[in-house]
């Protein structure tokens, strides 16, 4: 097992957290799984790793300690970049940057231009954005069998297992290697209907995965005072989540909560290395003082 399931009382409720958070401050969480099979690649098969999104992604980061310890060298394409974080980088950026990761920049206009043109080749491998890519299937295909091996020492049943959505392709692989039980997932990034386009791109939509909606919709990555009450009630009860996903999909699991009648078991996420920085944004608002 990489990772510990730990008992979680919250809000009356009895949950089961699996805490893939603990598996590397780095690689951490989901994004370990993600790029677990690259892990096991000898370092001999890449020189280069490409990806490209945004400069505080938790997927940059992971891609990043990723090759830190191949020795491969990491391209990452992003949009322009706000004129504060170009001069002072911090966060996610500052972290990969020290890891060396190269980081280039386009104009808006060129930015589609230039990832179509980033082929792979024999000596380099370009990762879509967030890691959304059948690399994927392998290290959550071993999360599957870890959980499976947990429900099966402690008999707990029926089984819900809920984690949140970016790309969909954690949930959506989850739900492909687990199709006895039912996963849960909600849309942290834009809406239900480009989730399920981003999942439709891995292969069929799983029938045991379900997208709960959310009562009311959030901005990704913008401050809400409700996320971080949210983050900080998780805390309290012992269990520090990321900023960015976390809250949302806690929000809706609670406002589904009557829907569920058995065992729901929070796969969480990792993504820690990014709250310094969101903290900081809900300092500038005002928000924590
Ligand atoms: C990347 C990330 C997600 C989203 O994962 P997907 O596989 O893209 O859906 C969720 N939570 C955290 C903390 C993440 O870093």
């Amino acid at each position: 097992m990489l990772s510990e399931v730990t008992p979680f009382h919250f809000q009356g409720f009895d949950f089961y957290v699996k805490r893939d958070e603990t598996i590397d401050p780095l690689l951490s969480g989901n994004k370990y799984r993600k790029l677990y099979s690259l892990l096991q690649t000898p370092a001999h098969t890449y020189q280069t790793i490409m990806s490209y999104g945004g400069t505080q992604s938790n997927a940059m980061l992971s891609i990043a300690a990723l090759c830190r310890q191949k020795g491969w060298f990491f391209h990452y394409y992003c949009k322009p970049i706000a004129p504060h974080l170009k001069q002072q980088p911090s966060g996610n950026l500052l972290a990969a940057l020290d890891l060396g990761m190269l980081l280039f920049e386009t104009n808006h206009d060129d930015y589609e231009t230039t990832i179509t043109q980033l082929k792979s080749n024999g000596s380099s491998l370009l990762i879509p954005q967030g890691g959304a890519d059948a690399i994927a299937q392998q290290g959550i295909e071993i999360l599957a069998q870890e959980i499976r091996q947990w429900q099966q020492s402690t008999n707990l049943k029926p089984l819900y297992i809920v984690t949140p959505s970016g790309t969909g392709t954690t949930a959506f692989y989850l739900a492909s290697a687990l199709p006895e039980y039912t996963v849960l997932t909600s849309a942290c990034i834009a809406n239900k209907n480009y989730l399920i386009t981003q999942m439709q791109q891995l292969g069929t939509m799983p029938d045991n995965l379900r997208l709960l909606q959310a009562n009311r919709k959030f901005h990704f990555a913008q401050p809400y005072p409700e996320l971080l009450h949210m983050y900080e009630q998780l805390k309290t009860a012992g269990i520090t989540f990321d900023l960015l996903y976390a809250p949302q999909m806690w929000l809706t699991l609670l406002e589904h909560m009557q829907n569920f009648d058995g065992t729901v078991l929070y796969v969480h996420s990792g993504g820690l290395m990014g709250n310094a920085t969101m903290l900081e944004r809900y300092q500038h608002k005002g928000l924590i003082t």
